[in-house]
């Protein structure tokens, strides 16, 4: 199995806080879509391995896709690729771009899960993070989404905003669960380098939210949507049983992924070898449409990973998801991480902070709150 992720480079307006690559331009939006199906071309040759089983529109704001733009670009992906019947097909939204009609229009192209960027649900927090939509237009994105057919729904949200209160989250989380969406993406706001964020926080014009408020926001995350029936299956990420992202999780366990458009990383293991490779496309679409202009594929760099590298990186993703497979770890990397660091696994189990259950050591919701500490002392 394989998952395929497009990225699309272009926003109305670029969000304070975001460091994901994109522009705040549509004017080549076209150029663009040649471009990106010359670059699926490129790889026809990895679609005779593997069946593909998801299938993910991310940026910047794949809902900018024109439907007309949209058809063509999975035409080219089934061209190349067999993509199974069952196959998981996200496209990100932002409610601030779409109406009723596109998303039918994209329904009615075989598009069965969108992941809404709301944020909040607080028009006040919506205006600091300079987001184009209003609370009232993001409840209507999921409306529309409901009528136009779409039985999946992700919403994603931000909290430990700065002066944002616990209340004032419990209300945006109140307010998403009111709308049943099928899963939750909760994300803690990350002052990320060069972003306008990043100099307001420097200049002193904005206070973060502490680490113990962060802390106390997760907490209580994770509880209130425990009690509304979300499995909490990664750090950050809630679903309904049967719904979570399977996208997503292909990343977590290691499956094999390519990424089109610039700045998409790809990562893929030929069968039976235990090493795998890593590259990652230029994050910058003038030199990504003159490359492909040139005939040229617009990989910025690549990494050959060893079998270390991955054992290192499938116990990171293990742990900040649904677990780490600890039989199918000594199947691929041939050592027991057991008996690398029983000392430090049993005061895991003993402090409550992890659970074994057959081979699946999984972190709890203690856990996961020093899930990268963890992950560092397993790692050494
Ligand atoms: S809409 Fe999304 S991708 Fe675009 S700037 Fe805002 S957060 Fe970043």
């Amino acid at each position: 199995m394989a998952s395929l992720y497009c990225h699309i480079p272009f926003c109305e307006h670029k969000c304070l806080y975001c460091d994901f690559y994109s522009l705040e331009t549509r004017t080549s939006m076209q150029e663009f879509v040649g471009a990106l199906l010359q670059e699926i071309d490129g790889y026809r040759e990895y679609g005779v391995q593997s069946t593909v089983d998801t299938l993910f529109f991310g940026g910047g704001t794949p809902s900018l896709l024109d439907p007309g733009d949209l058809r063509a670009i999975l035409e080219r992906l089934q061209r190349h690729f067999h993509v199974s019947d069952t196959c998981e097909i996200t496209l990100e939204v932002n409610p601030g771009t779409v109406g009723a009609e596109k998303l039918q229009a994209y329904r009615a192209l075989g598009v069965n899960r969108l992941s809404i960027g709301i944020q909040s649900f607080n028009d006040e927090e919506l205006r600091f993070l300079t987001r184009i939509h209003s609370s009232s237009e993001a409840e209507r994105a999921v409306r529309d989404a409901r009528e136009a057919g779409f039985m999946n729904l992700s919403l994603d949200l931000i909290y430990s905003l700065p002066g944002q209160t616990l209340s004032a989250w419990a209300e945006t989380l109140r307010r998403a669960v009111g709308l049943r969406p099928d899963h939750i993406s909760a994300y803690s706001l990350i002052v990320e380098a060069q972003t306008p964020l990043f100099r307001m926080v420097e200049e002193g014009r904005v206070i973060p939210g502490s680490p113990e408020d962060e802390a106390s926001f997760y907490e209580f995350t994770m509880e209130y949507l425990a009690g509304e029936g979300y499995e909490h299956y990664e750090v950050s990420s809630y679903a309904r049983p049967g719904f979570r992202c399977r996208h997503n999780s292909a990343y977590w366990s290691h499956e094999n992924y390519l990424g089109f458009g610039p700045s998409a990383h790809s990562f893929w293991r030929d069968a039976g070898r235990p090493a795998g490779r890593r590259w990652w496309n230029i994050a910058s679409l003038s030199a990504y449409l003159e490359r492909i202009a040139a005939g040229r594929m617009p990989v910025a760099a690549q990494e050959e990973l060893g079998i270390m590298s991955l054992a290192n990186e499938r116990i990171f993703l293990g742990l900040r998801s649904d677990g780490l497979d600890l039989h199918r770890f000594e199947q691929d990397f041939r050592f027991r991480l057991q008996e690398r660091q029983p000392d430090f696994i049993l005061r895991l189990l003993e402090g409550g902070l992890a659970t074994i259950n057959g081979d699946i050591l999984r972190l709890t919701a203690k856990g996961y709150l020093l899930c990268d500490e963890i992950a560092r002392r397993l790692l050494s």
